[in-house]
């Protein structure tokens, strides 16, 4: 039988204690079947632990907790309560960075760099959570003078959430942050590969004084416990982050009980830099826009369109810039870029490179595995490349970039719009109008101009077209984890 929590020997040195159990009604527990799943450190390829797997009978019970918990309290408890709860949970991470930065690196291999990042933005997003407690105004409404009518925003219930692999503790506090604070329960399922910040992060929730069934943590299959909070009568939202393909089967799953559905889907992002652009900046962001938590991101600058006339220029830029990234040991002090997350996620970004290289794109630095133990592949940019391959269509989710010309503005305007996906784009150039009027153009989201991959906790985020439905983040998402009831009374 595996114990409750482990001793973990961090690749840091230092010793912490890991709960492995399922997270239910503010304990941890062994999921019922006692089934339990290997964790690996994707950058040597070592067990680190083994956590508890849940079953269908185990989102029964967290469901039934979580049920509890909304109908006897939290739904409509203290907007007070809700704010110091998440402020103290807030307060609770930032204590706790280090420990969580470190064992997100090991879970996910990306580098101590991006996950010091991500648990800053994590506190900072469950402080500004807390903060909108008191601030869920409805409306009085002007009907005539024979009734008087108001609206109130209400809590939907339990809320499934279900999130990816990429950036496994930030997901976390997106999804529960504004599902708590606007009075929801949550039963939330980790990616099957990098549980372990979730459950770390699930003692500090008791800790913040969170009340038992609130928050629910569950590791275990998509296929079996995620379809389980899909089809479940008593979850009332399922709020899902990962691929488009699962995003579609989520809807299809939750369409008979006819649960609302937030989903944060893939993306193929354009990334244009104008021949008026501040070169030297750009080239920094492309990077950054792809190379960044080794390009496991959904909203990637994975297209690079550069117009014709700085092509060659720029693209030797990039090369150098490239050439300067440390790639290795997530744990380095210097340490750009880390493992990809698992082995599948290695075959298929190497997968791509090799159809890349049939389909006749250039590769003009990277394209390898780097070393033989750990999952690192080399930064990675194909040139020359034309608008049909797949390497310019399907998300590879890993650091392959492709980079390609274009001559006037409508031309690059039609290639960026020319993707199912329409999560984010990047847009440099000096020229302010410019800037303006190719942001008002693209299909996306989030549009980045002279910048990439910023992100603040105000700032709604999420996809047009195929990329997904509703936003997270600023107020966007509290209207995502509310239902408006409007009341009508005769005078
Ligand atoms: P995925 O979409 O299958 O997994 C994401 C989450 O969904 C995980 O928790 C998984 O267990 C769960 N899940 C899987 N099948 C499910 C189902 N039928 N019902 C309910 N939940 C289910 O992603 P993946 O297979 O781990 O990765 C595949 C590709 O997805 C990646 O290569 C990448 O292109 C994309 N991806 C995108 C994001 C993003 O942030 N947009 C994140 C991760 C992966």
């Amino acid at each position: 039988n595996l114990p409750l929590s482990v001793p973990i020997t961090l690749p840091n040195g230092k010793i912490y204690e890991q709960p492995t159990g399922l997270f239910i009604n503010g304990n941890f527990v062994p999921s019922v079947n006692k089934k339990t799943t290997p964790v690996i450190d994707p950058s040597t390829e070592q067990m680190i632990t083994k956590v508890y797997k849940a079953d269908n009978d185990d989102v029964n019970i967290a469901v039934k907790a979580a049920k509890a918990a909304f109908d006897n309290n939290w739904s409509t408890s203290d907007p007070e309560l809700r704010a110091k709860v998440l402020f103290k949970l807030a307060d609770l991470i930032e204590q706790n960075s280090e420990t969580l930065a470190a064992i997100e690196s090991m879970d996910n291999g990306k580098s101590l760099l991006c996950s010091r990042g991500d648990v800053d933005l994590v506190s900072k997003y469950l402080r500004s959570c807390g903060g909108w407690a008191d601030k869920l105004y409805g409306n009085v409404i002007d009907t005539g003078k024979e009734h008087f009518a108001y609206s109130v925003k209400e809590p939907l219930g339990v809320c499934g959430q279900i999130i990816p692999w990429n950036f496994p503790l930030l997901m976390w506090s997106w999804k529960i942050g504004p599902a708590l604070v606007t009075g929801n329960t949550v039963v939330l399922k980790p990616a099957e590969t990098t549980p372990l910040s979730a459950l770390f992060a699930a003692q500090l929730c008791k800790e913040a004084g969170i009340p038992d069934g609130v928050v629910n943590i569950i590791p275990g299959s998509g296929r079996v416990i995620g379809e389980g909070l899909c089809k479940h009568p008593d979850v009332k939202k399922i709020a899902f982050t990962g691929s488009t393909a699962t995003g579609r089967t989520i809807m299809k799953n939750a369409a008979d009980t006819v649960k609302k559905v937030t989903l944060e889907l893939g993306g193929k992002s354009p990334n244009i830099v104008f021949a008026d652009a501040d070169l030297d900046k750009a080239v920094k962001n492309i990077a950054h826009g792809i190379f960044f938590n080794s390009g496991e991101v959904c909203c990637a600058g994975s297209r690079v369109y550069v117009q014709d006339s700085v092509y060659e220029e720029v693209l030797e830029k990039f090369q150098q810039y490239t050439a300067s990234l440390k790639v290795g040991n997530p744990f380095d002090k210097d340490t750009f870029q880390g493992a990809q997350t698992s082995q599948k996620q290695l075959e298929k970004i190497l997968g791509y490179v090799k159809k890349g290289e049939e389909e006749g794109a250039r590769v003009v630095i990277g394209g390898k595995r780097r070393g033989s133990k750990g999952y690192f592949v080399e930064p990675t940019i194909f040139a020359d490349v034309k608008e049909d391959m797949k390497i310019v269509k399907d998300e590879i989710f890993g650091p392959i970039v492709t980079v390609s010309k274009f001559s006037t503005v409508d031309d690059v305007v039609a290639k960026a719009n020319d993707s199912q996906y329409g999560l984010a784009a990047g847009i440099h150039t000096k020229d302010v109008n410019k800037a303006i009027n190719v942001s008002r153009r693209i299909k996306a989201g989030t549009i980045w101009i002279n910048t990439y991959n910023a992100f603040h906790q105000s700032v709604p985020f999420g996809g047009f077209g195929q990329s997904g439905i509703g936003r997270e983040m600023g107020s966007a998402a509290l209207d995502n984890y509310t239902q408006v009831k409007s009341i009508r009374m005769a005078l």
